[in-house]
């Protein structure tokens, strides 16, 4: 005689209350967290790290320009006792903060004015670096240096490029690397020159009211070197 339904109905509900203890016995206990140093961080999305260039090691002046306020320079153009870094209290400086350019103008009176800086020369669209690690205090247009940049190193000293031609994508605040691109060479606000980098060290106490301007601009060929082989010396 087969068992009619309410034979089982016993085991039935047996095997459900099985069933329900199973379900309700608590999964593995959670592990107690692991000293930091056994904990394999989850890898996190960095941003590509700047590209470094490095700096001129020579300067010529321009052979195709007049250039006001040039420094002493041998048959060949070049000038003396030139080296890529200068120093300023204790700050590591480009001279040059370019990919490759003459000089076409250096510090000094000029036309009844003080030239504040460098003029560094290139026909061709060429690569701006930023002279030594800091952060962009200014970054604007203005109708007298173009596309401009400002950036303060340590120990209050600071450059500026101007005439960059496009503005660069940086802002006041960002950091920068010695070496890393900032922009590109221009003429802006300057269309009856040619393409060039005007380049200032400047030093001082930012101004309220003038910024950069309350600075005081100094002869970056005139700076001592910084590199640890310095010919001649
Ligand atoms: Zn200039």
């Amino acid at each position: 005689m087969a068992p009619s339904p309410r034979q089982f109905a016993p085991y039935a509900l047996l095997a459900t209350c099985v069933v329900g203890i199973f379900a309700l016995r608590p999964g593995p206990a959670p592990l107690s967290p692991l000293a930091d140093e056994t904990v394999e961080a989850l890898p996190v999305p960095q941003p590509a790290l700047p590209q470094i260039h490095a700096f001129p090691v020579t300067l010529s002046l321009c052979p195709t320009l007049a250039v006001a306020n040039a420094p002493p320079a041998d048959a060949g153009l070049h000038i003396l006792g030139y080296t890529a870094s200068a120093t300023l209290n204790g700050v590591t400086l480009a001279r040059a903060p370019v990919e490759t350019a003459c000089l076409s103008s250096g510090f000094g009176a000029r036309n009844g004015q003080v030239h504040t800086g460098l003029d560094l020369y290139n026909p061709d669209p060429v690569s701006i670096y930023a002279a030594a690690d800091g952060t962009v205090r200014e970054a604007a247009f203005r109708d007298d240096f173009g596309n401009m940049l400002v950036i303060a190193h340590e120990n209050g000293v600071f450059t500026r490029y101007a005439h960059l031609a496009s503005m660069p994508n940086l802002a006041a605040g960002d950091s920068v690397l010695s070496g890393e691109t900032i922009g590109v060479m221009g003429n802006t606000a300057a269309s009856l020159i040619p393409r060039h980098l005007h380049y200032e060290i400047l030093t001082g106490e930012w101004g309220e009211q003038a910024g950069s301007f309350a600075l005081t601009p100094v002869d970056v060929l005139g700076l001592p070197g910084a590199d640890r082989t310095e010919p001649g010396d």
